[in-house]
């Protein structure tokens, strides 16, 4: 199995096409899959083993020129989050903006519940990460701001909890909390990673609806009175849109998480302890195991059965819902996606040759002589 990853020959990812995507997927990957990646120098089309692209991308180099095919884990991407939404967190956003009024409202909303009193919670409440309080925490989260490009730096915090969780809020001013748990559960490599995924919430401007989310989940009875007069049979067709939204939202974050990492094994995992929620079990994890489950559970639902649990769930404190549904949309992503054309060098300094057509060269995988 094999695919061509460069520019203009990418086919957009439709809705249609998600159906029976998941065919064939295997974790871990088949040692004779490749990919055809474009060499941004020269041009040259080269046929890279998928594993060695997935897990050594800065190994790579094209076999005529030995230009660099992929960039390495530290260098900054030049990414928007448009180019790597998912498309079901883009379906949900214009079904959820379709309702009319629903971003001026819901921002109404957040106001008068939230967003007023969320900093000065924090403030009171949880650990502010500076370069002095916590500075490793400090360090990673700014090495994933520069690897995604994020112009701003967000507040960090740190909030006591026995839950292993991070959440992105802060309407006007954008803040991360990880929980206590969360940083006592996992490595440094794998803390950027939730910090990246928390980061690519905001690079996505997902924070006004992911904060009206997280009041609808937490206190909709309390919203209802607070709803400006909006109908309950209103409110309904909204809260559910706005959850549907919620758990798509989480698959373009996951996606930031991949792209800030540069390592599929690393995100899965993330997932796999998210899932897992217990420290002491996270160290027996087995991620083949996980995965696998996760694949075949993926092809179990369809789209309205997933609708229906998760309304069910609602009421469930879980901000991070589905991890292996998302690991198994994330190991896609990764294998079958867009992602190693979004780690690809820029081309900005480079004059990019004509591609000769059927000119297929395989792939250096070492440093050039
Ligand atoms: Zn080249
Ligand atoms: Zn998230």
């Amino acid at each position: 199995m094999s695919g061509v990853v460069g520019a203009g020959l990418l086919r957009p990812q439709t809705h249609a096409t998600l159906q029976g995507m998941f065919d064939g997927l295997r974790y871990p990957l088949p040692s004779d899959e490749s990919q055809f990646l474009l060499c941004v120098r020269c041009g040259g089309k080269n046929r890279v083993p998928l594993h060695r692209a997935l897990h050594q991308p800065d190994k790579a180099r094209c076999g005529r020129c030995q230009s660099v095919l992929l960039l390495s884990p530290d260098a900054p991407l030049s990414v928007s989050a448009e180019l790597y939404r998912h498309p079901l967190d883009q379906k949900a956003t214009e079904a959820l903006e379709a309702i009319p009024g629903v971003s001026a409202m819901l921002r109404k909303v957040v106001e008068v519940t939230s967003e007023r009193y969320d900093r000065l919670f924090n403030q009171s409440s949880y650990v502010r990460v500076s370069d002095r309080q916590f500075p490793h925490l400090q360090k990673l989260f700014q090495k994933a701001a520069l690897r995604l490009g994020l112009r701003e730096l967000p507040e960090l915090y740190v909030y006591g909890s026995g839950e292993v969780n991070a959440y992105t809020s802060g309407v006007e001013k954008h803040y991360v909390a990880l929980s206590s748990s969360l940083c006592d559960s996992l490595k440094e490599p794998e803390l950027l990673a939730v910090m990246a995924h928390e980061m690519s919430h905001i690079q996505a401007k997902h924070v006004l609806y992911k904060t009206a989310a997280r009041l609808f989940t937490f206190a909709a009875g309390e919203l209802a009175k607070a709803t400006l007069g909006i109908g309950q049979f209103l409110l309904i067709p909204l809260q559910l849109a706005l959850l549907k939204w919620d758990r798509c939202s989480e698959l373009t974050a996951d996606r930031g998480m991949l792209l800030a990492t540069s390592d599929p094994a690393l995100s899965l995992m993330v997932l796999a302890k998210l899932a897992c929620g217990s420290r002491r079990l996270s160290e027996q994890l087995s991620l083949d195991d996980f995965m696998q489950q996760a694949l075949l559970a993926r092809q179990a639902p369809e789209e309205n059965v997933l609708d229906k649990i998760y309304s069910l769930m609602q009421t469930a404190s879980r901000t991070h819902p589905f991890p292996l549904w998302r690991a198994a949309e994330l190991w896609h992503f990764a294998c079958r996606g867009e992602y190693l054309s979004l780690i690809r060098p820029r081309d900005e300094d480079s004059e990019p040759a004509q591609e000769e057509p059927g000119d297929i060269r395989d792939a250096e995988t070492s440093e050039p002589r």
